[in-house]
């Protein structure tokens, strides 16, 4: 049987490098792309010089020539921080709609098997609780974060019309918050924000009065899923997350005890249509693909807490936000 091949778009960043390495691990031909927005080659330099692994700079909003065959192409190029998407509107907007659109018409020409990264954010701020596939969501589409809740939307249309009108094979997996090693220290998401306020010394900010939740789920079970998803013949939105819900103030004082920490939690605004509440119904991903999360939150922030604790003075002093300045175009 010949190698299968398989196009991740998104590959520098923290979901797509792990997925390129259990592609590889599992055998398979890996063509990473990224053009670094919001990635880093550090991600995937391990992967550097493996014959099984290949990797292309590139903008998926413009045109994708791939030489050869693709079996899969795995869809994961966007921003996924808020802080990131707010300052990089128009490029989130773009890589939703213009990206999957160019990875549609990719995967149909080489009759490959696509799937997106979708995401719990189709929800926005929901009113349905905990979040079940059938839930059609509560959005605000010209509230700030509707540049990456209407991308993701749209992705998920017309990823279903690639397939109703033209028969492509095509899933949808809806990520909840995912967490591990290789995510960007300065990207804003809580978990890195709390991660590296403890390792300098600062107070941990807790944004509104932190009863908000989120439902944490580890980088490992997270790959398993769409892993799974991938290879299933499933063609509706699964949910893949880990249910244990927290609320963000009890989760600040987790950290603190985790991290050893003796700085305090400090209270600021919340921003704009932050969700209340958000936790996966998982009903479907333990029914059709047989998977549940394995990784307690205890046992994947201590892992995630050590790649911390790993970078240097320098990177870990590097906090502020990333220069989008040379993609603004
Ligand atoms: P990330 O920012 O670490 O990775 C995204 C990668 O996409 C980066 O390497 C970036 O440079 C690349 N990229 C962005 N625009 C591009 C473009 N136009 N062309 C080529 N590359 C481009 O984010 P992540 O957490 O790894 O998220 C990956 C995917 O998973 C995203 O689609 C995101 O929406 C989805 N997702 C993630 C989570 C999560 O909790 N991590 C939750 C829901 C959905
Ligand atoms: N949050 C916080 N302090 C921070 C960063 C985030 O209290 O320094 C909150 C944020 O308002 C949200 C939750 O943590 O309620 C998760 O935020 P994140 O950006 O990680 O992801 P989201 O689930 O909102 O996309």
């Amino acid at each position: 049987m010949s190698q299968k091949r398989v196009l991740i778009t998104g590959a520098a960043g923290f979901l797509g490098s792990h997925l390129c390495d259990k592609f590889v691990s599992e055998g398979y031909f890996v063509i990473g792309m990224d053009n670094f927005i919001t990635g880093d080659s550090k991600n995937i330099a391990h992967l550097t010089g493996n014959s099984n692994f290949r990797f292309i700079e590139h903008d998926v909003t413009n045109y994708i020539n791939i030489e050869g065959d693709l079996d899969y192409i795995l869809h994961f190029a966007s921003p996924a921080s808020p802080i990131d998407y707010l300052k990089i509107p128009i490029q989130t907007l773009k890589v939703g709609s213009l990206g999957t659109h160019n990875c549609l018409g990719l995967a149909r020409s080489k009759g490959a098997r696509m799937l997106i990264a979708s995401t719990s954010e189709v929800y926005g701020d929901p009113l349905v609780h905990p979040q079940t596939e059938d839930y059609y969501g509560n959005v605000n589409t010209i509230g700030p974060r509707g540049v990456y809740d209407e991308a993701k939307r749209f992705q998920e249309a017309i990823t279903m019309a690639y397939h109703r009108f033209h028969g492509l094979e095509t899933r949808i997996v809806r990520i909840f918050n995912t967490y591990g090693p290789r995510m960007r220290l300065n990207d804003g998401r809580v978990i890195p924000a709390f991660m590296g306020q403890a390792l300098r010394g600062e107070d941990l900010t807790v944004f509104g009065d932190g009863s908000q939740t989120r439902s944490f789920c580890y980088v490992s079970d997270q790959v398993d899923g769409i892993y799974k998803l991938l290879l299933s013949d499933y063609t509706n939105p699964i949910n893949i997350g880990n249910p244990h819900e927290i609320s963000i103030k009890d989760f600040a004082e987790e950290i603190i005890q985790l991290t050893g920490t003796d700085q305090k939690v400090i209270y600021q605004d919340l921003p704009i249509d932050d969700p209340m509440q958000r936790q996966p119904d998982i009903t479907r991903a333990k029914d059709i693909l047989g998977w549940e999360p394995k990784v307690g939150r205890a046992e994947g922030m201590k892992k995630t807490f050590e790649y911390f604790k790993s970078l240097t003075e320098e990177e870990l002093y590097k906090s502020e936000h990333k220069d989008f300045t040379n993609y603004h175009k």
